[in-house]
């Protein structure tokens, strides 16, 4: 964390599940206080905070659909005033669905729905939390895009151009804010073993990855939590790949 004895908060959008669940525990490791975001699973959401508090670490729930520009303003808005002076100083942007059909066959609404909860949803949380940073002077924002976005897949047109359209924000804004002390870098995983890929058959993808299996929201985690550490102030604009070799 960048300050000691003063209480700051990470916001990770759907934390209530998956990577976003894994890294909001990681991140509570690290002293910050979580703010538990997700869009409609709330037992799932409640699971998490209990797993920070039974480490000792402080948690709520923040849920709002990030797709929604106004839920995103209101929720945000209605913490900042029952917690006035308190700072996020780290965002991780995790919130996404996939919603796969070939271009031919797409729908409008399969269309809108995945590139409203990645890459809008980045868009509308950010903007909102960032001139908070920038008033700091210090801030981590971490993206979660996919090797999707990176090498585009059959299927997922969407999908890919929400990623890809993440990593392009990450690169413009990280120029924008470095000399505040804010840093902006994407993530892109691979095959991670979540409910996002649950429908798909492992013991034959994993013949095409070099590690010969999905990664872990843990892994995922571990790295997020890195690029969130005051250690990694000179890592910005960049896109991670965490993938186990699985070539791009
Ligand atoms: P997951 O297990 O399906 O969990 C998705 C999370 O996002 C849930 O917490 C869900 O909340 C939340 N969410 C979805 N839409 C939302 C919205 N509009 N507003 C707020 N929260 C929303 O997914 P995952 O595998 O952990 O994926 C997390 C991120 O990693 C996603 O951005 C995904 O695209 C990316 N990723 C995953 C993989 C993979 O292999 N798993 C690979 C590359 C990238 P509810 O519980 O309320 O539904």
């Amino acid at each position: 964390m960048n300050a000691q004895n003063v209480q700051k908060y990470a916001l990770v959008t759907g934390a209530s599940r998956g990577i976003g669940k894994a890294v909001a525990l990681r991140l509570s490791e690290m002293g910050y206080a979580l703010l538990i975001n997700y869009k409609a699973n709330e037992a799932a959401a409640l699971e998490t905070l209990r797993m920070i508090e039974a480490h000792g670490g402080t948690a709520c729930l923040l849920p709002f659909d990030v797709a929604g520009k106004d839920h995103v303003r209101k929720a945000l808005d209605q913490w900042h005033e029952e917690h006035p002076g308190a700072v996020i100083e780290v965002l991780v942007n995790n919130a996404g669905n996939r919603r796969d059909a070939l271009m031919a066959f797409m729908e409008d609404e399969q269309w809108s729905s995945v590139l409203g909860s990645s890459l809008e949803g980045m868009y509308h949380v950010t903007r909102h939390v960032l001139k908070n940073m920038l008033l700091n002077r210090y801030g981590r924002i971490i993206n979660m895009a996919s090797l999707s976005g990176l090498k585009g897949l059959p299927g997922q047109v969407n999908y890919s151009a929400a990623k890809a359209g993440m990593i392009g924000a990450t690169k413009a804004l990280a120029q924008e804010v470095a000399r505040r002390n804010i840093t902006v870098n994407a993530v892109a995983p691979g095959f991670i073993r979540t409910d996002m890929t649950g429908d798909l058959n492992e013991t034959e993808l994993k013949a095409q990855i070099p590690a010969n299996r999905f990664g872990t929201a843990e892994e995922v985690a571990d790295l997020v939590a890195f690029l969130a550490s005051s250690k990694a102030g000179y890592i910005t604009g960049q896109v991670i790949g965490i993938n186990g070799g699985l070539y791009t």
